[in-house]
């Protein structure tokens, strides 16, 4: 059995928001005074979050993503990876972290059987982190990437969010981190929601073609395809050990061929970041919905998916849900 949208599009990916706590504010993404968090009795547990893999790999989904909120402020999130790697033909796990908390994880998370981690990062200067996630120590999060690489996390993924006036004037220096390290820079268009103190117009974007502009002052940039799966386009600079490349839903939309799913952690089935509509499993699964039906649910949420998102046109996300909620 497989999954397939309104579109035509495959759905072999779902990205998992463990829970909606954060150890960090970063201003782009959450309000100063942090969000008003569910109750630990409205998260999905363990056996929950299985039981909907389980059935989505019965589906044809063969990779999951771990994220948050914070995904390391989950308790025993190595334990999630470890029930996770044991569902035959799920084929690959991987997480989206802040690095705060990981070196303490790195290499528990690769024992259990976690394939991939992306850390976000968007300055290499402490000032500036302290300021951009309000309170973060940096030191942590360089720590963080040496003991991931040491674990085998290769190649390492570094998240970098383009924030006008903020970190455009690093741009540089991240290109120049992928000549030495073996780490796949991945720039990221920022994408404007409700809640934002960091768009203002049009004229506060980054597009990653500016990017790709700075990165021939390098040395010359080959066009690769590597890391397979999702919306990337990647690139190398000639010599280097690692390579580059961008998320820029703004600029060229992806939508045409997205292929995921995003389960909240309050247990909604959400087809499309950027709508606001949403299917419950939480209450069915609790409730003792049999499988068949719960697949009818999955299907359901499946055909909510739009067909192309219109932040171009309209660049505020009409989705209720923060960035920190579901995990962007
Ligand atoms: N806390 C984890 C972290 O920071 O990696 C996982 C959750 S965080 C919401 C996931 C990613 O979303 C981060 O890389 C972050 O930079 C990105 N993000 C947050 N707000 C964004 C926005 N408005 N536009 C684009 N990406 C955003
Ligand atoms: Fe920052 Fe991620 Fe936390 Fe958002 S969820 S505040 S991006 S660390």
């Amino acid at each position: 059995m497989t999954l397939i949208d309104n579109f035509n599009r495959r759905i072999d990916y779902l990205r998992i928001s463990v829970t909606d706590r954060c150890n960090l504010r970063c201003k782009y993404c959450m309000p100063a005074c942090g969000i008003a968090n569910k109750l630990h009795s409205d998260l999905l547990s363990f056996e929950e979050i299985a039981k909907i893999v389980r059935i989505g790999v019965s589906l044809g989904v063969d990779k999951v993503r771990l994220t948050g909120g914070e995904p390391l402020v989950r308790k025993d999130i190595v334990g999630l990876v470890k029930i996770l790697a044991n569902i035959e033909g799920l084929k690959d796990i991987s997480m989206t972290t802040n690095g705060i908390l990981l070196k303490n994880y790195a290499s528990q998370l690769k024992k259990a059987g976690l394939k991939r981690l992306n850390i976000s990062l968007d300055t290499l200067q402490e000032e500036k982190y302290r300021d951009i996630t309000r309170g973060g120590e940096l030191k942590e999060v360089k720590e963080a990437i040496k003991l991931s690489l040491e674990a085998g996390f290769h190649p390492l993924k570094i998240n970098m969010l383009l924030l006008a006036g903020i970190n455009e004037d690093e741009i540089i220096d991240f290109l120049r981190l992928t000549i030495n390290l073996p780490i796949h820079v991945r720039f990221l268009e920022f994408m404007p929601t409700k809640n934002n103190e960091f768009w203002h117009s049009r004229e506060d974007f980054i597009s990653y073609k500016e990017v790709v502009g700075i990165s021939k002052g390098l040395g010359h940039v080959e066009d690769i395809d590597v890391h397979g799966n999702g919306p990337a386009k990647n690139f190398r600079i000639k010599h280097a050990r690692g390579t580059f490349g961008f998320i820029a839903p703004l600029s060229e939309s992806f939508c045409s061929s997205c292929n995921r799913l995003r389960l909240t952690s309050d247990g909604f089935l959400k087809a499309c970041l950027h709508s606001d509509l949403k299917i419950n499993l939480k209450d069915p699964i609790r409730r003792g919905m049999d499988e068949k039906s719960l697949i009818q649910l999955i299907n359901l949420a499946v055909n909510t998916k739009l067909k192309e998102h219109i932040l171009s046109e309209n660049p505020i996300s009409s989705s209720e849900y923060l960035m920190c909620q579901i995990g962007g």
